[in-house]
């Protein structure tokens, strides 16, 4: 099967349910007219919009994600929601680790490896989302961190079915910035993140194993962006919030 490309839309915390359904009215018509035969095309609204965000997307190509999900099935975790009860609302991929959790919330690596774990054993596929600050990179940290962060965060991972395991680079100085990574900058690290793929998994299941560049990206630098062999999609913040700026990003040439 040909890899696709992904194209995953973070709303972080915004678009309520008025929001949502405005949003879905102007995207919906059109993204049915993008030829989606290369592309998946996914977004995550906060939780307490996605089901009715699944009530509107249902029959439609966009496939719907989470902003993250808890470790356990069910039980007392106060403020938590299961990853059981985000495949009952047909949540097909959850982004983990997003470097908001990470340094606003102080979640750790060891906190999300076990998410990781938890959210692919209910039959979900993570997006496990990887990056250096400024001050990592400026130091030459960048490959230590991100390895670091990628190793431990699939260290429960033994095994990896194909199709059920997104990795995604965002460097934390590239977003919200407007400041994306260069071409290359993100070639760079995406290349990097593959060989390490490679050592956990074999280099086979590495190369099916989509990496996607997320910092800034808008209608203006996708296309660069994309062209890079290692880049398979984008996760988007900012641009992915008006309609018509995600539909520009999606219809990009590949
Ligand atoms: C993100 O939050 O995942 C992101 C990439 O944000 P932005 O596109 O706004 O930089």
């Amino acid at each position: 099967m040909a890899k696709k490309a992904y194209f995953i839309g973070n709303w972080k915390m915004n678009h309520g349910i008025s929001g949502t359904k405005s949003y879905f009215e102007r995207f919906l018509p059109e993204i049915s007219k993008v030829d989606l035969s290369k592309k998946v095309v996914g977004i995550a609204p906060p939780f307490t919009s996605l089901a009715f965000a699944r009530k509107l997307t249902e029959g439609s190509p966009v496939k719907l994600c989470a902003q993250n999900a808890c470790f356990a099935e069910k039980g007392a975790y106060t403020g938590e929601v299961s990853p059981l009860m985000l495949k009952e609302l047909g949540v097909e991929y959850v982004i983990l680790g997003h470097s908001e959790r990470r340094h606003i919330f102080g979640e750790t690596n060891e906190l999300i490896k076990k998410r990781v774990k938890g959210v692919y054993q209910a039959g979900l596929t993570p997006i496990l989302c990887v990056g250096e600050t400024l001050e990592e990179r400026k130091l030459g940290n960048t490959f230590l961190v991100v390895s670091e962060q990628l190793k431990q965060g699939l260290s429960e991972l033994e095994k990896v079915e194909e199709g059920r395991l997104i990795i995604a680079y965002e460097p934390v100085w590239a977003i919200g910035t407007g400041v994306n990574a260069t071409p290359e900058q993100a070639e760079e690290v995406h290349f990097f993140l593959r060989d390490l793929l490679a050592s956990m998994y074999g280099k086979d299941l590495a190369q099916t194993i989509p990496i996607l560049y997320g910092g800034s990206v808008t209608p203006e630098n996708i296309a660069d962006l994309i062209k890079e062999p290692n880049v398979d999609g984008v996760l988007v913040g900012g641009a992915s919030l008006d309609p018509e700026k995600f539909l520009k990003v999606v219809s990009v040439a590949i």
